[in-house]
Parts: structure tokens; C-alpha cells; sequence
């Protein structure tokens, strides 16, 4: 049984055709009592996204969805923020706007560039991956987000360009970000979207859920990062005992931005 995927795009996203209601459906096949919409707020205006999520429209299809499906699926209101430390003030409205269960904090961008352009990769694997990771901190101590997204979601690309990266050799910078979430209560997701990708590995990999607990974090949940009805709980069994082996017993489900426990599975 999957309780709960947090990471579901929609046709509010500028790289999603799937209706919210679509998605919804999808996930009452699979028994997933609780959903959780989070669609791109993207502010780099270099983004495919910026300018594309239209949150009043949004908010009325989700409306229309939670008395649809009332009583067979619970549907979180999220909102995917791109590099929030950067765009603070507008943030902070859309955050004040509108009642989100939980806002997800995702760095998609360094400086200029995207991790999703192979451009990025140009630097030597060493350089990529830590000036990542130390953007990432800004963005953790910074960002007005509830949930840390893909925390290594650099990978994704790098993968194809250098091969598998060792979180040991960053293990540094790692844990400077996973501390911050940690005293700040920020939750950390578990991606499984690499797993439909060559790279095959769940964000962030699965020493550092460990790494995390060590930390003293807390807080997790779990996201498919859909964008198809077939993405909706990919790999969330997998995420679940990786979560399990590193000591977490429940997940976070999220209410007006508060968290509360909800057991994991056997
Ligand atoms: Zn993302
Ligand atoms: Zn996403």
C-alpha cells in the first residue's frame, strides 16, 4: 500500500498535459489515500515555466477535484517553488495568498545555468556536483519551502555525462544542507523520478536518508514527481524501504504547512 504521493504535476505545469482531475483518478486505481498537487512556480524568466502557473485557475480545478473525489482520495494543495532563496518577496506572496498545505523548495538552476541543460556538465564532475550542493544551502537556509526537493537532483544529467556520482565525496556539503532542513523542520522528499531515467536511483540516493537522520531531520515524504497518470506512485515501495532501512517509521503528511506523523507501511 502507497499512503501518500506528494509530487504530482498537472496542465498548471508548462511540461505536464495531465488534467488534475486525470491525475486524481490515477491515483484512486492505485489506493493512494493521499495526493498532493505541485505544480512549477518558476521566477527564472530564462525557465520553460516562468510566467506559466496561473494560481487562480488552479485553485478552482483543486476546489472542484476535493468535492468530486470527497471521502475516496485526500488532496494536498503543494506548489513546487524554483530557487525560492532568489525570488524571496514573490514567494512570500504567493505563499501569503492562498491556503498551500506545503510549499517544495527545487533548485533547478546555478547562476545561469540549468542542471537540466548538458551545458552544465561542461565543468569537471568535482565542480558541478559542489557548487550544486553549496547553492543548495543557500537555498535551504533562505527558501520559505516546507519540503526539500530532489536533493541531488543534479544527477539526473550527470549521470550521462560523468557515471554515477559518489555522495561521499561531497559528504561536506551534503550534510551542511540536510543540517539546515533539519533545524529549520524542513522535510526532506524522496524523488523516485530518476528511477525511469539511466541514471535508476531514487533523490537524493539512499545513504544520505541516513546522513539526514543523523543529522536530526525529521521530517520526510514521498513524490513520484508525476507528469504522466502512469508516473503516479512509481518506485514509491522502493522509496519506502530505503526510508525504512535508514531508521525513518513515518512520513509526513502535511496540513496549512504543518506536518504530522503517518506510519510507514510493513
Ligand atoms: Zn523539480
Ligand atoms: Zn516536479
Amino acid at each position: 500500500m502507497i499512503p501518500q504521493d506528494y509530487h504530482i504535476h498537472t496542465d498548471y505545469s508548462c511540461d505536464c498535459k495531465a488534467t488534475m482531475i486525470e491525475m486524481c483518478q490515477a491515483a484512486i486505481e492505485l489506493n493512494i489515500g493521499e495526493i498532493g498537487f505541485c505544480d512549477h512556480y518558476d521566477l527564472m524568466p530564462e525557465d520553460p515555466c516562468f510566467a506559466f502557473f496561473r494560481a487562480d485557475a488552479w485553485w478552482e480545478s483543486l476546489q472542484h477535484c476535493r468535492e468530486d473525489f470527497h471521502g475516496s482520495l485526500t488532496i494536498r494543495a503543494g506548489i513546487e517553488l524554483g530557487e525560492p532563496h532568489l525570488f524571496q518577496d514573490e514567494t512570500h506572496e504567493m505563499l501569503e495568498k492562498y491556503p498551500w498545505d506545503y510549499s517544495m523548495g527545487s533548485m533547478h538552476w546555478v547562476g545561469s545555468k540549468t542542471v537540466f541543460d548538458r551545458s552544465y556538465f561542461n565543468a569537471p564532475a568535482d565542480v558541478a556536483y559542489r557548487t550544486y550542493f553549496l547553492e543548495l544551502a543557500k537555498m535551504a537556509a533562505n527558501g520559505d519551502f516546507d519540503i526539500l526537493a530532489h536533493m541531488d537532483v543534479v544527477k539526473r544529467y550527470g549521470f550521462d555525462t560523468y557515471g554515477v556520482y559518489d555522495p561521499l565525496q561531497f559528504e561536506r556539503e551534503i550534510r551542511d544542507v540536510l543540517r539546515i532542513c533539519a533545524t529549520r523542520g524542513i522535510a526532506l522528499e524522496v524523488n523516485t523520478a530518476p528511477l525511469r531515467r539511466p541514471v535508476n536511483q531514487i533523490a537524493p540516493s539512499a545513504v544520505i536518508l541516513s546522513w539526514f537522520r543523523e543529522e536530526g531531520g525529521r521530517w520526510v515524504t514521498l513524490g513520484s514527481d508525476a507528469h504522466l497518470t502512469e508516473h503516479i506512485g512509481f518506485g514509491l515501495d522502493t522509496a519506502m524501504s530505503h526510508l525504512t532501512s535508514a531508521g525513518f517509521e513515518d512520513l509526513a503528511s502535511f496540513e496549512s504547512r504543518n506536518p504530522s506523523p503517518i506510519p510507514i507501511p510493513d
